[in-house]
């Protein structure tokens, strides 16, 4: 059986054409597939409308979460509650256009591939938020422990091993392309051109994009805790000169001068401290959020077409 994850916060507007698309993109190659959409805390008639759409169809299972957990934590709960022998997964704002499952699938099972990701080639529409997201991937590209994630998302499919894989890394803060990558297996891609959303506004702020920005780099690399260290270095360096230069200037007896370079010299080294001060508590408020062990979801129900609602 074929399982597609999908998250949704706040659809309404989207969810049947959301349905329509996929049911009739899997239709085209398989009829063994189930549908898991994550409600993940949504505050408007989504739910009601996905429960209407279950009715009809009993391929569609909706997981009720019971607040808004986000995106990362709505996929884990999907991967989680799941059947299928494998497993896709796609944003709910038809983005990722869901015809592209048919040639994920085959590969999966004529080319033996364990894990298949879109590659974005490109994307449709000129906003703020795809710049901020081409310059994300560009730098992450550049700083990441990971090697293989080159413009790909949460968009992909796996095969069961390849998600019990990835569910088994407990990790609290989750970027599941990093996770994805990072297992191994025999890792392919296709290609595709990112839709602009297809109906309603963006359901992450920028604020929760930077959020998990920060997540991706905090987790895959070790560029924050670097920063600091050269940060460092290179104020040992530049009050290593001015120790000399000060050195000089008591010998040849022209000491007495400037407030400015005491100012200067106690602004950058606070700076300085500063900044890696913020960066070793970010470490640190990681390491608390790990060792809280809070689950990463909990569930208010799961309709899985066999209960009654
Ligand atoms: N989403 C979610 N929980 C959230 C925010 C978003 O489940 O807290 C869903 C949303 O409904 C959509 C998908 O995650 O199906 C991607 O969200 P969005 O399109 O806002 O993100 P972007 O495309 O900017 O990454
Ligand atoms: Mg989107």
């Amino acid at each position: 059986m074929l399982s597609i994850v999908i998250p949704i916060y706040n659809e309404e507007g989207l969810i049947d054409d959301l349905l329509d698309r996929t049911v009739s993109a899997l239709e085209a190659f398989t009829s063994d597939y189930e549908i898991l959409i994550v409600d993940d805390g949504s505050k408007d008639h989504s739910l009601q409308y996905l429960l209407s759409r279950q009715n009809k169809n009993h391929k569609i299972k909706v997981l009720s979460l019971s607040k808004n957990f986000g995106h990362q934590a709505a996929f884990t709960a999907g991967l989680e509650h799941a059947s299928g022998e494998i497993i896709g997964m796609m944003d709910g704002d038809l983005q990722d256009p869901p015809e592209l499952f048919s040639e994920m699938y085959r590969k999966i099972t004529e080319e033996d591939y364990d894990i298949i990701s879109g590659t974005r080639t490109g994307r449709k529409g000129s906003s703020s938020r795809n710049f901020y997201t081409f310059l994300f991937h560009l730098f992450f590209r550049n700083i990441a422990v990971i090697h293989n994630m080159k413009n790909t998302g949460n968009f992909s499919m796996m095969k069961r091993e390849a998600v019990t894989a990835l569910l088994s890394m407990k990790e609290k803060v989750r970027y599941l392309p990093g996770l994805r990558s990072f297992i191994g297996f025999k890792q392919g891609s296709v290609e595709f051109v990112r839709d602009e959303r297809s109906e309603g506004e963006p359901k992450m702020s920028l604020s929760k994009l930077f959020i998990l920005a920060a997540d991706a780099i905090f987790a895959f690399s070790r560029f924050p805790i670097k920063f600091c260290l050269y940060l460092g270095l290179i104020g040992t360096f530049v009050f290593m000169c001015a120790g000399v230069y000060v050195l000089i200037a008591k010998i040849f007896g022209f000491a007495v001068i400037g407030w400015s370079s005491t100012l200067l010299s106690i602004y950058f080294l606070g700076s300085i401290q500063l900044v890696s001060l913020g960066v070793v508590g970010e470490y640190v408020y990681r390491i608390y959020k790990e060792s809280q062990n809070r689950p990463v979801y909990f569930v208010k129900k799961f309709y899985d077409g066999n209960s009654k609602k």
